[in-house]
């Protein structure tokens, strides 16, 4: 791993343009590797709180085992490059089947030959800075740049900075009592939390996307029975073959016919291939539907769009099939009423889709899957630039409010001068922020928009 280096000194006149890129997972990394193609005077200085740079929250060595969910073949860093995974995979003598599902380690290990590579290219010039510390606090200066300010009490000035934070905490169910919190048997967030040191017995989970599935993975043995609740009690789809297929064709001005316009291509072509073939316009989709409509999305349409966009290994959705899940796994649709501290364990109160009662059961430990929370929940770094003024919660409080080319927008509706973001944050702006093949993208354009806007300033 590249050791964070000591910056060139630099003085008023000789100073360079730097950009300070806060959260080096996938969305950072590629922003900032990108930025150091755009221009060879630049200095990035990429920040990163967890103990690796490169891996982000979601490929990092802690289960080997865990697959990607997309495959090889779509998981290139680069647009312009798609094989650029299958090739590197080949050159360390590895299985480089495009259709073949890699392990999460081997796509950080990937993603960290990125950097290593980024690093000496730009080592010679020292233009690559990796600072190992949380960034704080983000303050503007007097004459133009950022002073970013980090936890141990260092800080540097920046004449840009860029927000690649990843996705926020995972939503609170409301009906939690506030001592259920505190005990280590409810897990509010499973990225962030060793799970091998939950009971056995019986474990209630929230959600019943991947991360659902993620985490029945990690608590897999005998002794544990789970039950996993949704709105509406659906897994997510299976990836099978799926020939690329053109956009389809008819309205798209609300959701409502939106889905029917996809349900007479899926008729076409396959659902696999319909959705996938909407992929590359949904940002100017979401981008056209009024705030009304887009609401509408979130309520009514998202956990069907989600279980079909979302979908399993086929490795991981044979193994969810054996014979011991019919035992040890149930999913239901239901929502949760209220959960309490028992004398060991929780109680919660279940009501089942289309029922008027519910009913209680009690369970040893509960694990919240639920997606992220939005707004800022989790980023004391976001509170505190907004009580700046300088930044806000797009409207639906998915995140951040950007323009559509990602930079900040402050209340008064004008873009920020200077401060970006790039990821899950900017879901408001794009709706799809979430997978590598929209973030390898976004990436690449908001390093091409900060680059000109740098230029444009120094002229
Ligand atoms: C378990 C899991 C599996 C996934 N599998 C796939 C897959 O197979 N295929 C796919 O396409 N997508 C997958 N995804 C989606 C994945 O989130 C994206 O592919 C991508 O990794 C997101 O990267 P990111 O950089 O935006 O966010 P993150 O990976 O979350 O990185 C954000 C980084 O910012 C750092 N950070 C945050 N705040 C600060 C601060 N104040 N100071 C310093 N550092 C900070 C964090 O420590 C973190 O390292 C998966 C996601 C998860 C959680």
């Amino acid at each position: 791993m590249p050791k964070p280096a000591t910056p060139p000194p630099q003085t008023g006149a000789s100073r360079r343009p730097t950009v300070a890129v806060i959260g080096s997972g996938f969305s950072g990394l590629l922003t900032a590797i990108h930025l150091l193609e755009s221009d060879p005077q630049l200095i990035v200085r990429l920040v990163e709180k967890a103990s690796a740079f490169g891996r982000g929250r979601a490929y990092s060595p802690a289960r080997p085992d865990h697959v990607l969910n997309v495959r090889t073949s779509n998981m290139s860093a680069f647009p312009a490059r798609p094989n650029h995974f299958q090739d590197w995979l080949r050159a360390q003598g590895e299985d480089a089947d495009p259709a073949r599902f890699a392990t999460r380690r081997q796509y950080g290990d990937y993603l960290q030959a990125l950097l290593r590579d980024a690093m000496r290219r730009a080592g010679g010039a020292g233009r690559l800075l990796l600072e190992k510390d949380e960034a704080v606090e983000i303050v503007p200066q007097a004459l133009g740049g950022y002073e970013v300010r980090l936890a141990l009490g260092r800080g540097f000035v920046a004449d840009a900075v860029v927000l690649a934070l990843g996705a926020g905490l995972p939503a609170g169910p409301p009906q939690v009592d506030a001592d259920v919190l505190g005990r280590r048997t409810y897990v509010g967030d499973p990225w962030r939390t060793d799970l091998s040191g939950l009971p056995d017995g019986e474990i209630l989970v929230i959600g019943a996307g991947l991360t659902m599935i993620d985490v029945v993975r990690s608590l897999d043995r005998p002794g544990r029975s789970i039950l996993a609740i949704s709105r509406h009690g659906v897994l997510p789809r299976v990836h099978d073959v799926a020939p690329p297929a053109p956009p389809p064709q008819g309205p798209m001005a609300t959701p409502r016919a939106a889905l029917k316009t996809l349900r007479r291509h899926a008729r076409a072509v396959g659902w696999r291939s319909a959705v996938d073939s909407v992929r590359p316009m949904t940002a100017e989709i979401w981008r056209s539907w009024p705030e009304s409509e887009r609401r509408r999305f979130l309520r009514h349409a998202q956990p069907w769009w989600d279980v079909h966009r979302h979908r399993l290994a086929p490795a991981v959705a044979a193994w969810l099939e054996q014979p011991i899940w019919g035992d040890r796994l149930a999913v239901i649709a239901a929502r949760l009423e209220g959960l309490s501290c028992a004398p060991r364990g929780f109680f919660a109160t279940l009501r089942r889709r289309g029922e008027r009662q519910g009913f209680q059961q009690r369970f040893d430990a509960v694990v919240n899957c639920t997606g992220p929370r939005g707004g800022f929940a989790g980023f004391p770094l976001l509170e505190r630039l907004a009580a700046r003024g300088l930044a806000c919660p797009d409207s639906l409080c998915l995140g951040l409010d950007t323009d559509d080319e990602g930079r900040l927008r402050l209340e008064s509706g004008r873009s920020a001068e200077g401060l970006y973001a790039v990821g899950p944050l900017t879901r408001g702006a794009h709706w799809e922020a979430l997978a590598v093949p929209d973030l390898r993208r976004q990436a690449a354009a908001l390093a091409a928009t900060l680059a000109r806007d740098l230029a444009r300033a120094v002229a």
